[in-house]
């Protein structure tokens, strides 16, 4: 399976992404962890995307091509993966295309503005393995370190409202659109996306015929 998860920034792909990932046996691949890792190892990549994260704008589709096009190379991605964040622009969506990938499905995770605002301020994301987690909706089991690493929760500087402003203003003028291209394919399905994670997740199994 070739799942596509798309939604606001808060909307819960991550969380929904891990789920599915979880229940199939397969690698869930996020531009965002693995630009932010970057970043913290001070790479070339990471220099070059710092400036567009910081201000919730997207990094150039050059460079988010370029690291997809090498992560699904990698052999644990020849049976399948979720791919949480990408595609973000339409021509992201065309590259896909042009490197011969076949999205069996677009699951898009449905929430409204206000409740993404309320979400983005609880965020919290472990530093070191990338899993995310909410004060209320999803915390650890100590509210402080994450559960499957142990490392200290911290909260990401792209959640602060401004910039969970301008990241919905972008997500609705430029990645939205993305929905009509997977709907002409056939392969959309949106999955309303308020609720408790378990909710959350029996809803996008269901809809993915994954029981
Ligand atoms: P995320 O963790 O998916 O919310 O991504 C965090 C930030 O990383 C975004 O606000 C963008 O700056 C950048 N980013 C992640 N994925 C992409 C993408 N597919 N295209 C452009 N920028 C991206």
């Amino acid at each position: 399976m070739k799942i596509i998860f798309l939604g606001a920034p808060g909307a819960g792909k991550g969380t929904q992404a891990e789920i599915v990932a979880g229940r199939l046996g397969i690698p869930t691949v996020s531009t965002g962890a693995m630009i932010r890792s970057a970043l913290r190892s001070g790479t070339e990549l990471g220099k070059k995307a710092q400036a567009f994260m910081e201000a919730g704008a997207l990094v150039p589709d050059d460079v988010v091509i370029g690291i997809i096009k090498e992560r699904l190379a990698e052999k644990d991605c020849q049976n399948g993966f979720i791919l949480d964040g990408f595609p973000r622009t339409v021509a992201q969506a065309e590259a896909l295309d042009a490197m011969g990938v076949a999205i069996d499905r677009a699951v898009s995770i449905e929430v409204p503005d206000r409740a993404i605002m309320e979400r983005m301020t609880g965020r919290r994301v472990c530093p070191s393995c990338s899993a995310s987690y909410h004060v209320t909706f999803h915390p650890t089991a100590d509210g402080i370190h994450c559960d499957k690493c142990g490392a200290e929760l911290t909260m990401r500087a792209d959640d602060k409202p401004d910039v969970v402003l301008s990241r919905l203003e972008v997500y609705h003028s430029t990645t939205e659109p993305i929905k009509a291209f997977y709907e002409g394919k056939g392969t959309l399905i949106c999955v309303d996306g308020v609720g408790t994670v378990e909710e959350i997740s029996a809803r996008t199994l269901s809809a993915l015929g994954v029981c």
